[in-house]
């Protein structure tokens, strides 16, 4: 049936009315991130007082190049020494805070923040990764490096070397790997990125923080014997003179030493070490193209990158039977491969520890047995005179496919430390033909915490 006109009109206006916009509302843009936090360089160490291995680098970056710094502790020293009072433990702890915070202040660094994990003075970094709630400070550095949005993030070696070697050095560089290559993965730790419904509320959920990409990662160790980083990236001499400040670097980190008196002998020997010691940086990954020798902040983009996952676990195809150092050796080899560190593979030669005249050698053994029948493995160790402990040939049984974690323990020869070190070895075999062999380098010197 054919609609009167009249009618037909009164539905065209309504329904043109209806589509009329109604007036659109600007809305407020988005908050940037708070530019008081961002950093160039985020530095990621374990103990208040471990940003002196960097001492230099820091000054330089600082005063001469003007680099926003931001440094994360991961925990608050509570096990170390104490060269001005009683103070141990908590109490100690309370002070080491304080004490970063105004040497860090002396140079203009006042973004420092301390994470929950727990003073561990061993030399093994899967010891301290247990002790500090691996996960939980994952998290928190997680959610540091997106709030700070570092180019460039410096860490702790993640090698067992003769030196310090603190086992909470290497696990808080773990941990800041693991955060470079986990912060601009939109999937890890989601709440951190979820934008709060209403960010001028209380009691929103929804961190509001934004996934982030750092684009160089570099090293630095407390080797005792450090002519094997040579070359793999920049090295700094204290000795030389700031430009801006126009004295030596090493009269700039004195000034910011000072301020850690329950850590730092300042005997004259121990200002001579850190003058005359190059301070060498290793370049452990970079994702846009860099010189390795170059400037840190050489190569990197004025714009956010994207995110480049690392290269991931992938078990590799065995054959036969091997004998492997085991524990933090053996994780190491796996770490660097899944995190894409091709530069820290075969780095530290010769593999090798450290450890007091007369004391305890622990060597952990990684046998694997990867054919289809079980096998017994002898070890046989070759030590040097004056070595005394598990002499004797010993017989593993691995079953087909598995694998046998020996633990051998050994007690140093007494007397003067020595500079060169001394080599162990262990060979094994199978039906008595031999499968493989171990070496390790001990160095003799060492009076720090525990191998
Ligand atoms: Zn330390």
């Amino acid at each position: 049936m054919r609609t009167p006109p009249a009618k037909g009109f009164l539905f065209a206006a309504l329904f043109l009315i209806g589509c009329l916009p109604l007036r659109a509302q600007m809305q407020a843009p988005v908050p940037p991130p708070d530019p008081r936090y961002k950093a160039d360089l985020l530095v990621i160490v374990a103990h208040p007082d471990d940003d002196t291995g960097v001492s230099t680098y820091l000054s330089k970056a600082v005063y001469d190049e003007h680099r926003r710094v931001a440094v994360i502790f991961t925990n608050r020293g509570g096990s170390g020494p104490d060269a001005v009072s009683m103070a141990q433990g908590k109490a100690l702890a309370d002070e080491r805070e304080i004490e970063a915070r105004r040497s860090l202040a002396a140079r203009g660094i006042t973004n420092v923040w301390f994470l929950d994990g727990r003073d561990t003075p061993t030399q093994d970094v899967l010891h301290s990764l247990e002790t500090m709630d691996h996960g939980q400070l994952l998290e928190e550095m997680v959610r540091l490096v997106r709030l700070t949005r570092p180019e460039v993030i410096l860490t702790w070696m993640p090698a067992y070397v003769a030196g310090e070697n603190h086992g909470d050095h290497q696990a808080s560089s773990v941990l800041a790997i693991e955060s470079f290559s986990m912060a601009g993965n939109p999937t890890i730790f989601p709440e951190q990125l979820t934008a709060p419904r209403w960010y001028r509320g209380v009691g929103m959920y929804g961190e509001g923080l934004q996934p982030w990409q750092p684009q160089k990662l570099y090293f630095f160790s407390d080797a005792t014997h450090p002519d094997f980083l040579k070359g793999h990236g920049p090295a700094f001499l204290a000795s030389d003179i700031s430009p801006s400040k126009h004295v030596s670097y090493a009269a700039l980190n004195r000034k910011a030493w000072e301020a850690y008196a329950t850590q730092i002998d300042f005997g004259q020997s121990t200002l001579d070490y850190f003058v005359n010691q190059p301070e060498y940086l290793v370049l452990g990954k970079s994702l846009v193209p860099a010189p390795v020798t170059g400037g840190v902040f050489d190569g990197v983009a004025d714009k956010p990158i994207a995110y480049a996952p690392p290269p991931g676990y992938h078990p590799i195809p065995r054959t036969g039977t091997t004998v492997q150092l085991g524990g933090p050796w053996a994780f190491y080899r796996t770490f660097y491969r899944a995190y894409g560190l091709t530069a820290m593979e075969g780095l530290v030669k010769p593999l090798q520890t450290a450890l007091s005249s007369g004391h305890q050698l622990w060597v952990p053994l990684l046998l694997r047995n990867n054919t289809s029948s079980a096998e017994n493995i002898t070890i046989h160790a070759d030590l040097p005179v004056g070595w005394s402990g598990e002499t004797a040939d010993r017989i593993y049984p691995v079953p087909p496919g598995g694998e046998y974690p020996a633990q051998l323990f050994y007690t140093a020869p007494s007397g003067p430390g020595q500079s060169s070190p001394q080599t162990l070895t262990w060979t094994a075999t199978v039906n008595g033909k031999p499968i493989g062999a171990v070496h390790l380098a001990v160095f003799l010197e060492m009076d720090g915490v525990p191998q």
